[in-house]
């Protein structure tokens, strides 16, 4: 059954069309299930659900047969989103007929909702002459077959693949779903980007120079023939003659016309050459993928690998080089802070990033840079995108690609709103984060780059809370060097002098990979990750520390922060290198001070030791992100979670007090640094615990400064003592908002909220 799903699963990837897909899912399930009928109906998002495709009824009840929600047997399973197994459907008091189908012949009856995202998008039903229940085995398959249509539903309406029968369409250009990423909305084109050599991940790309890039792909075959040929000779002491005969079969495929000729051929039609190559392979694999013969099926890898290697010399020779002209809008399956690096920043439009969530380190890094980016959008059909216009709305989580004239007219609406509420808020640059009844919170802003920078100036932050030095790590081939380094965070420290930035120190692992320094864990966030790698390498963080404290040399504004700590040891340790490199350069003549040390708590198990920490520390960054994380075993990056993600979870709230509360006793200040102090209505919260300074991405600095200027700090508290009667982290979120509402705040979190669906209503 595996594998019929399986060949299944390939023939619709490859299909033409939503309208092919259903075709073919309807033919394959009937002729596998060995039934008499396959249905499928799909909801038109108004009233109705319409037969689409059918192989079994009289197929001029396609597009005619409609059903109201919760009418007739499919109304029922759409209505109980479960499978309905009858033996006899005309007993079942729901069941209604159309006598244009013809169905009176098949009284047994298989239902099971096409689901995605929790919505119901249609109905998928087989039906059989002999009055039997289906056995759960073809329940299982049908299920399984529906799971698979749902996400290729989905995609097809994104794009704007509508079926038109007679006068029926479907709905189509519905935005793509996914996550908030950083706040915004973006007008571009798609460019889509994706890993070297990964041959299914390589979009179509129209070209004009066929002849140019006929001879690219002329050239990287006779690449990979030559390197062929190389293995063939060092291989011919150890091989046999027959085992070598393979080479000579990679040979002869790379000579195939089906290999060569078929590429060229699309080529000229206008297909960029990878996109091309891409849809060769594609097509060889299907050829055979029909056959069962295991050592066909070999041969089909082989084929696979060729492909993999051809791919790889068109990238080297650059014409796979990206073009990121103005308003490019990053798009791909994984998006990561080194592909965001590539682009110019004022051409970068936006981000849209199949995988990753809210707080992976490419959504803050996009914050950093004010670029608005949508992650985990699962369904961005991201081969049949590049190029396309798309609206990015990074304030929502939705993307539209082709948007129609209507939509755009509401997001540039929106974006006029937008810059006019900027606009007032920039007149509080130079006033001070303070509640009306005098509490001061020290609003700071979190970089990164060199990029972010002036950003961060600009919006009045009275420094840097937290300076993430993984980024510059990240964007280049090898560690950088200890003079390297020095001229970046002295760079950070000059621009920012006399106000303090907080350095942290490397913290890889987890989400944030160095090119150069790969590690293979089956659970990277429970795994190898910041102080644990650093303090295993001293070589790496002695060299960092003394970068550091070189940059400091004659500022005098730097603070050094310690990620990941789970251990007081960890801390003791860290803090001993540290005094150990101010030793050195102290004997190197080179006059600077110890700096502030501070420890992030990130991890619950540094909670309940806060103070062991504090007295250890100068001050505690509590990292949101990773801590929420850790606390409600919630992947960061995993969109299909993300909705169990959330800093306004009741036991996030009480564990932030706990921390505010030792820090307090120990009379070490507490730094919020997670995004959540960046959120509207967290910060009301954090403002009644009292912490002492927040550090946020420097454009949400106007917005917070805004809330606590309007807020008195004895209400404040009172406001998160009220929270702490509710139970659900979505009530908490509502009281919240009832609050700003009554402090006339709510355009806070209005702005930017474009109202699609009224506007369709
Ligand atoms: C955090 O975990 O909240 C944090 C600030 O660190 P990062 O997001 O870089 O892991
Ligand atoms: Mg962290």
């Amino acid at each position: 059954m595996l594998n019929i799903l399986r060949r299944i699963v390939e023939e619709v990837n490859a299909a033409q069309g939503l309208e092919q897909v259903l075709a073919l899912i309807v033919n394959r399930v009937k002729a596998n299930m060995a039934v008499d009928v396959c249905s499928i109906y799909l909801w038109d998002h108004k009233s109705h659900y319409i037969l689409m495709a059918t192989d079994g009824l009289h197929l001029q009840s396609v597009g005619s047969v409609r059903l109201q929600h919760n009418q007739g047997l499919v109304g029922l399973v759409a209505g109980r989103e479960e499978t309905v197994n009858l033996h006899n459907a005309t007993e079942n008091p729901s069941y209604v007929y159309f006598p244009e189908t013809g169905e009176e012949q098949y009284p047994s009856f298989l239902g099971v909702p096409i689901i995605h995202k929790r919505s119901v998008l249609g109905v998928l039903v087989v039906q059989r002459h002999e009055p039997r229940k289906f056995d759960t085995d073809q329940e299982a398959f049908l299920i399984t077959v529906a799971a698979q249509l749902a996400s290729v539903i989905a995609h097809a309406e994104a794009v704007g693949d509508s079926i038109v029968l007679g006068n029926l369409s479907l709905a189509a250009g519905k935005p793509i779903y996914g996550l908030a990423g950083a706040p915004g909305v973006a007008f571009g084109n798609a460019v889509v980007v994706y890993p070297p050599a990964d041959l299914d991940a390589v979009p179509d790309r129209q070209i004009t120079d066929t002849q140019a890039e006929q001879l690219v792909f002329i050239d990287a075959v006779s690449s990979v023939r030559d390197d062929l040929q190389k293995l063939t000779d060092n291989l011919r002491q150890v091989l046999s003659a027959e085992e070598r005969a393979l080479f000579d079969a990679y040979q002869l495929m790379l000579g195939s016309d089906a290999l060569v000729e078929n590429t060229l051929a699309r080529i000229r039609e206008g297909n960029w050459a990878s996109g091309a190559l891409r849809k060769t392979i594609e097509d060889y694999v299907h050829a055979f993928d029909n056959v069962q013969d295991a050592y066909i099926k070999e041969r089909v890898e082989d084929v696979r690998d060729l492909g993999r290697r051809i791919l790889s010399y068109l990238q080297k020779s650059g014409r796979s080089g990206y073009q990121f002209p103005k308003g490019s809008i990053l798009v791909g399956d994984i998006i990561t802070a080194t592909m965001l690096a590539e682009v110019s920043i004022k051409n970068l439009a936006g981000v849209v990033s199949r995988r990753g969530s809210t707080t992976s380190h490419v959504a803050i890094l996009a914050r950093a840079f004010n670029v608005p980016a949508v992650m985990g959008a699962a369904d961005m059909p991201i081969a049949r995108v590049d190029g396309q216009p798309l609206i990015v709305d990074g304030y929502q989580g939705r993307v539209y690609i082709s948007p129609p004239d209507a939509v755009t007219q509401e997001y540039r609406r929106l974006r006029v709103e937008e810059d006019e509420l900027s606009a007032e808020l920039a007149n509080l640059k130079e006033l001070p984060a303070q509640t009306t009844d005098g509490f001061s919170v020290h609003l700071y802003a979190n970089t990164g780059l060199i990029a972010d920078v002036s950003p961060a100036l600009s919006s009045g932050a009275e420094g840097v809370g937290l300076y993430r030095t993984e980024f510059p790590f990240m964007i280049r081939e090898r560690f950088p060097s200890e003079d390297e380094q020095t001229q970046i965070y002295r760079q950070v420290l000059t621009a920012f002098a006399p106000r303090p930035v907080t350095l942290r120190t490397l913290d890889v692992g987890g989400d944030k990979a160095l090119p150069y320094f790969p590690i293979e864990e089956e659970n990277p966030f429970l795994g190898w990750r910041g102080i644990r790698i650093t303090l295993d390498h001293p070589e790496i963080f002695l060299v960092q520390v003394r970068a550091m404290l070189r940059a400091n040399a004659g500022i005098g504004n730097m603070r050094i922060l310690l990620p990941m700590i789970t251990t007081v040891d960890e801390v003791d340790t860290a803090i001993r290198m540290i005094r150990r490199a101010h030793h050195e350069l102290l004997d190197n003549g080179i006059t600077i001070e110890m700096p502030e040390v501070g420890v992030m708590v990130e991890v619950p198990a540094a909670v309940y030791q806060v103070a062991s920490l504090a007295k250890r520390a100068d001050f505690i960054s509590v990292g949101t992100n990773d801590l929420s994380q850790y606390l409600l075993a919630v992947d960061r990056n995993n969109p299909r979670v993300a909705s169990l993600y959330d800093c306004l979870h009741p036991s996030v709230i009480r564990v932030l007090m706990i921390i505010v509360a030792a820090c307090k006793e120990a009379g070490k200040p507490v730094h919020i640094c997670g995004e959540m102090a960046a959120d509207p209505y967290a910060v009301l919260l954090l403002l009644g615990m009292g912490v002492d300074s927040l550090s946020v991405n420097a454009a949400s600095i106007p917005r917070m400064k805004y809330i606590i200027r309007n807020f008195s700090q004895a209400n404040a508290e009172e406001i998160l003592h009220l929270s702490l009667e509710y139970e659900h982290g979505q009530s908490i979120r509502h009281f919240l908002h009832s609050v700003l509402v009554e402090h006339g705040l709510d355009g806070l979190v209005h702005a930017g909220r474009a109202n699609i669906e009224a506007m369709k209503a």
